[in-house]
């Protein structure tokens, strides 16, 4: 079955084309963060302008680049939530009004569940149960994964997600959006030990986060190194590393638990913040320890894209998962009220 994955939920333009046989056989993504960087953040309005504007011509783009035409497209998938309304209205739309001129199925698929199953997409693909720790812009969560669809919310952020921290610290750092790749990037060149940051609830039990203190806590590093006259290219570099060291350490605590409470020896990690270096490795000696091990996208999947898309959409719709006649937006969705892919969805 030929799927058709549109991605639309926040910033990201993304389009796949993925076949459940053959694999992955296309994907395209068009970022707009030049776009927003003037107003230092997403602009609900100006990013649903925009993925009207780039949406068709990138499906056409895989088409070309797969060598198809859009008479071969079995099914389309698109993003219904979680995230902006009129961004997810805009890859509602056109999947549902593609699906009827072409008369084919359309499901509207959960943008987390789509980072989950990315890893999916890669050779040594992992096998159920595992414990997947979900790291994004949105969301910091650990959920127990028995199959598609069934998902055990195991703890999560109770503020701030890992990514946005990221995000925050860059800002503090004086570092463009995404902050998380420049806040890496700068950590490289950072002394260890320089500082110490706290690792927010890690000296209680439980398998909840909370980042938010740690974000004020290099607010105030910043600001006294400022006031110091100390706030250099080195000392950046240094309150980097000692930010990303304790968002790393955190949250490698806190999955340690999870593989222990569940007795899963499988760690799944996916989202934006799974991308950083650092974290793969801590969690690969930590999961190494225990005789378990690690599985991962790669960076591109990491952050948004249509091919997670396409791939949680082809094991629904190849299910016989579909949606009614009406487009389903969900800016907030929780992950765990998800159908098991077993039982066919009612819209
Ligand atoms: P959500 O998926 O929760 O709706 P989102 O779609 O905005 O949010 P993603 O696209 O999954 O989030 O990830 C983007 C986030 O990942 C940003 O916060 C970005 O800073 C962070 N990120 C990307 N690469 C890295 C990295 N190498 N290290 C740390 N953070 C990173
Ligand atoms: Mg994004
Ligand atoms: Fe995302």
């Amino acid at each position: 079955m030929l799927i058709l994955g549109i991605e639309t939920s926040c910033d990201e333009t993304g389009v796949a084309l993925y076949d459940d046989q053959q694999g992955l056989l296309a994907h395209a993504l068009y970022s707009q963060i030049d776009m927003h960087a003037d107003y230092g953040g997403v602009v609900p309005e100006l990013a649903s302008r925009d993925h009207v504007r780039k949406l068709l011509p990138l499906c056409d783009q895989v088409l070309v680049q797969a060598g198809k035409t859009r008479s071969d497209i079995e099914g389309i998938a698109y993003t219904a939530g979680p995230g902006l309304i009129g961004a997810l209205m805009v890859g509602g739309s056109v999947a549902h009004a593609l699906g009827f001129a072409l008369g084919v199925p359309v499901l509207g698929v959960h943008h987390m569940e789509g980072h989950l199953l990315a890893p999916m997409l890669e050779d040594n693909p992992p096998a159920f149960p595992f414990v997947a720790l979900l790291v994004s812009g949105g969301h910091t969560q650990l959920v127990r994964v028995d199959g598609i669809g069934e998902y055990e919310m195991l703890g999560e952020s109770v503020d701030d997600a890992a990514g946005e921290a990221f995000d925050k610290a860059a800002k503090m750092l004086g570092l463009d959006y995404p902050g998380g790749p420049r806040v890496a990037a700068l950590a490289e060149k950072g002394t260890e030990g320089r500082y110490r940051f706290p690792r927010p609830m890690t000296d209680r039990p439980g398998l909840d986060f909370s980042f938010s203190g740690l974000k004020t806590f290099t607010l105030n590093t910043v600001n006294a190194a400022s006031d110091a006259g100390t706030l250099g290219e080195q000392e950046k570099a240094d309150i980097a590393l000692a930010f990303e060291a304790a968002v790393v350490d955190t949250l490698t605590i806190k999955c340690r638990r999870a593989l222990q409470q569940t007795g899963c020896l499988r760690l799944v990690i996916a989202g934006g913040v799974s991308a950083n270096k650092r974290l793969r490795s801590a969690l690969e000696v930590m999961a190494q320890k225990l005789g378990g091990s690690v599985f991962y996208a790669r960076p591109e999947f990491c952050t948004d894209n249509g091919a997670m898309i396409a791939y949680a959409g082809a094991q629904r719709l190849s299910a016989g998962q579909r949606d009614g006649e009406r487009i389903v937006a969900v800016p907030r969705w929780p992950m765990n009220t998800l159908p098991p892919v077993a039982e066919p969805r009612q819209n």
